[in-house]
């Protein structure tokens, strides 16, 4: 393995070199890596990413297996695998970011600060240098959801992306720091978010996917029919407020949301469903932010009687059932039906 800078590069792993679970395959890592596949193509190459998150395992549990399984890829894969300190630490695979830090895939723009900066800079430097043809980050959803692509570009390219991995594809203007804002421009990316971080369903498909991502000699040969969804606007609690996640609404807490708000997933929710319930402070609580930062809480929800519903027909997604990722990330997005 060659240490240099940031990020460590490991040539051409062997299914011996990489252990036998992907816990043994991350200690051995120890940091962030990258991974070289060689192809049987050698002048082409493609990229993927995971683990900017800790807790969302599907895409390393697929390389893991990829490697272990002996396969060869048709291009050279470039595989960038991120946040491992965190995804080690007890109890493993359930934190997002180290203790401490910063949200990895937010880092990913000037002024590149802290250790999460370093590693996000160097990581792009990295991938200008090599200019794959495409990118794939692969990541989990926090709640259960059906997986989907997400992308900040909408055109065939990124829809046959998506087609490799699954069938819906979310077009987002909205600008966070991520990965794939840093690479829009350079070449072809998408981001999949392969379904619940703890369904089997969702490393399947990941593995899967990559599979296909690996050995595909032209995206144009993939037959795909993905549905693309416009634009979710995403829904933050307000600073300072507080959530819980219950069948009836928790005195003194600003938010309540049912356990399993994660059924709601890609549904559409009518305007006489209920969401959860509000406290005192009513609507005050959240902020629903549209790409210009235009909070548009009270044209999207209303309230009655402390329920909370939806003032219009929408589809709900990335639900979160996990407190704190709803207060430090975000609560859910919202899809209005056109
Ligand atoms: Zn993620």
């Amino acid at each position: 393995m060659n240490h240099t800078g940031h990020i460590q590069r490991w040539d051409a792993p062997t299914p011996q070199d990489v252990g036998t679970t992907v816990e043994e395959f991350l200690r051995k890592l120890g940091g962030p890596t990258f991974l070289w596949l060689p192809g049987l193509d050698t002048t082409r190459t493609r990229a993927v990413s995971t683990l900017l998150h800790g807790n969302e395992s599907s895409g390393v549990r697929a390389l893991h297996r990829w490697i272990q399984e002996g396969h060869q890829p048709h291009v050279n894969v470039l595989c960038f695998i991120g946040s491992i300190g965190a995804a080690l630490t007890e109890p493993q695979f359930s934190h997002r970011c180290a203790f401490g830090g910063k949200d990895l895939n937010r880092c990913f723009r000037v002024p590149f600060e802290g250790p999460e900066g370093a590693i996000a800079q160097a990581m792009l430097e990295a991938l200008q240098h090599t200019q794959p043809e495409a990118l794939i980050d692969l990541h989990n959803t926090s709640g259960h959801s059906p997986a989907y692509g997400v992308t900040t570009r909408n055109g065939a390219i990124q829809e046959a992306l998506t087609g490799i991995f699954c069938d819906h594809l979310i077009v987002t203007d909205l600008r966070l720091g991520t990965l794939m804002e840093a690479t829009e421009t350079a070449w072809p990316t998408v981001t999949i978010e392969a379904g619940w971080a703890q369904d089997p369903q969702a490393h399947e498909l990941a593995f899967r996917g990559f599979t296909r991502y690996a050995l595909t000699k032209n995206f144009s040969d993939v037959a795909s029919s993905v549905t693309v969804a416009h634009h979710p606007i995403r829904v933050e609690l307000q600073k300072g407020a507080s959530v819980a996640y219950a069948t009836s609404p928790v005195a003194d807490v600003d938010l309540t949301l049912p356990p399993d708000v994660d059924r709601f997933n890609f549904g559409t929710l009518s305007t006489q469903e209920r969401l959860g319930w509000v406290g005192a402070q009513g609507l005050n609580v959240l902020w629903a932010r549209d790409a210009a930062g235009e909070n548009l809480t009270s044209t999207l929800f209303s309230v009655h009687n402390g329920e909370l519903r939806l003032a219009h027909p929408s589809r709900l997604m990335m639900a979160t059932t996990n407190s704190d990722i709803a207060q430090s990330d975000c609560l859910f997005y919202i899809l209005p039906d056109a």
